[in-house]
């Protein structure tokens, strides 16, 4: 049985539906798709624009926090709320309690409101969250002014209490060879990448990424100085701890990386280093986010999971085995593009060959319609115009006629089934190169446990 509790309430303009006569529709409803109503909640006789003046519908709200219901069952809208804000507002409450509100009479939630009340979900999130960190940063600032790192101590640090920063030597010569690896050409990700194959952890014992060997690139402590952003200012000064990279190193690593960005962005990174054909490719419809690869170990299948919950800003931890939801999309691609074929392109001079086929042929199609438009723009006379067109369908025929015989004594072509590129044995990038090649986007609605592929037009 689902838990539920019924929201009943009486409307000065709307007699016509009495308390008594919701809470038995209310019940039939129930009784019919399995709810358990725990508790009935009424107001009597007040009007509902305002929810502040309903006693019970303020401790319905409040109460759906504690977590002993998860439905809130209304015979209609009207009930919940009488403008748009009030019930984006309580229906965000609710959402965030894991509450869902069912209307009896009316159809579930479109999806647009429910991107609505996400939205606004989102935004008095922010608000408050920044309420919060403003009292706290206050506090930093004045202690950031007197010279104090208030931070933890970053990678190749230690932080002795109400002592300056001392140098940790292995993890110094770490951020020495970053910075070194970097000054010869090497990328982020090259970085990270070479740390991992060393086995080199952070300080909390996690592999390296990008981000970490961007963060340790760019922060100023390692020349010395110490960097504290206030709301409105950043504070950058030099402090008492010794240096582990020189000044003049530092700066010129700062002028590379800004100079430099398509070398930092780990985006570009190629294909090949794609986790995951997926990878990038779902998101996530609570928070907008994209679906990060997790890796798990003892022979447990690694998963796609929100990043926006992994790092905080989503509350929908719903995650998904790369197989189960590859098993989902290629599924889902069986049904829809069941014979496609992609074909498997070589630069061998056989391919040349046919390239420059293919281009000519389009060429005379191309010379086709100009002469085709100058006989429409009355440029050319229909004599003129049924000579060129004799001319150039004769052309294109030939060419393809060569290419017809092409293909056939040439098996460097390759047409492989979508299908058997997802699934077989074939390198990451071209596999990554399909799934983006047939897939928009995968929509994940963890809360729902639903999955929704959208695909490319293809
Ligand atoms: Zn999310």
């Amino acid at each position: 049985m689902k838990k539920a509790v019924a929201y009943v309430r009486m409307s000065t303009d709307k007699q016509d539906y009495s308390i008594e006569s919701q809470k038995r529709t209310i019940n039939e409803y129930a009784k019919k798709n399995s709810y358990n109503i725990i508790k009935y909640f009424e107001d009597k006789g007040i009007s509902g624009r305002d929810a502040e003046k309903r006693p019970a519908f303020m401790t319905m709200i409040e109460e759906s926090k504690k977590g002993y219901f998860d439905y809130v069952i209304i015979y209609d809208s009207s009930r919940f709320a009488r403008n748009l804000e009030q019930s984006l507002i309580y229906k965000s409450i609710l959402k965030k309690n894991n509450v869902n509100l069912i209307s009896i009479t009316e159809p579930m939630l479109d999806d647009d409101s429910q991107l609505i009340a996400d939205a606004l979900f989102g935004a008095m999130n922010e608000m408050y969250s920044r309420k919060l960190s403003k009292v706290v940063k206050r506090g930093m600032t004045e202690k950031a002014l007197k010279g104090e790192y208030i931070s933890c101590a970053p990678y190749g640090y230690f932080k002795p209490k109400n002592k300056p920063l001392v140098i940790v030597e292995k993890e110094a010569n770490i951020v020495k060879e970053i910075f070194r690896l970097f000054l010869n050409g090497k990328s982020t990700y090259a970085i990270a990448k070479i740390l991992n194959e060393n086995n080199i952890k952070t300080k909390k014992g996690n592999s390296i990424d990008t981000r970490f060997v961007k963060k340790i690139l760019t922060n100023p402590t390692y020349k010395g100085y110490y960097r504290f952003e206030t709301e409105k200012k950043v504070i950058l000064n030099k402090s008492t701890h010794t240096p582990i990279i020189d000044e003049d190193t530092f700066d010129k690593v700062q002028i590379l990386f800004n100079n430099n960005n398509k070398r930092l962005n780990s985006k570009n990174k190629p294909l090949e280093y794609n986790k995951h054909w997926l990878t990038g490719m779902i998101k996530c419809v609570h928070c907008n986010s994209t679906f990060v690869y997790a890796k798990y170990y003892n022979n447990r299948q690694d998963r796609f999971r929100c990043g926006g919950y992994t790092c905080g800003k989503c509350d929908s931890s719903f995650s998904i085995g790369i197989y189960n939801i590859e098993d989902i999309v290629i599924e889902k691609i069986k049904e829809i593009y069941p014979n496609k074929k992609y074909k498997i392109k070589n630069i061998s001079d056989t391919n040349q060959k046919k390239y420059k086929l293919l281009k000519d042929i389009e060429k005379y199609k191309k010379a086709l319609e100009k002469a085709k438009d100058a006989y429409f723009l009355e440029i050319d006379t229909l004599e003129e115009y049924s000579k060129n067109k004799t001319f150039f369908t004769k052309k294109i025929k030939d060419l393809e006629t060569q290419l017809k015989d092409f293909k056939k004594t040439n098996n460097n072509i390759q047409e492989i089934s979508i299908l058997s590129i997802l699934t077989g044995n074939y390198n990451m990038a071209l596999k990554t190169k399909i799934s983006k090649l047939v897939i928009n986007k995968i929509l994940i609605d963890g809360k729902n446990r639903k999955i929704k592929i959208i695909f490319n037009a293809y």
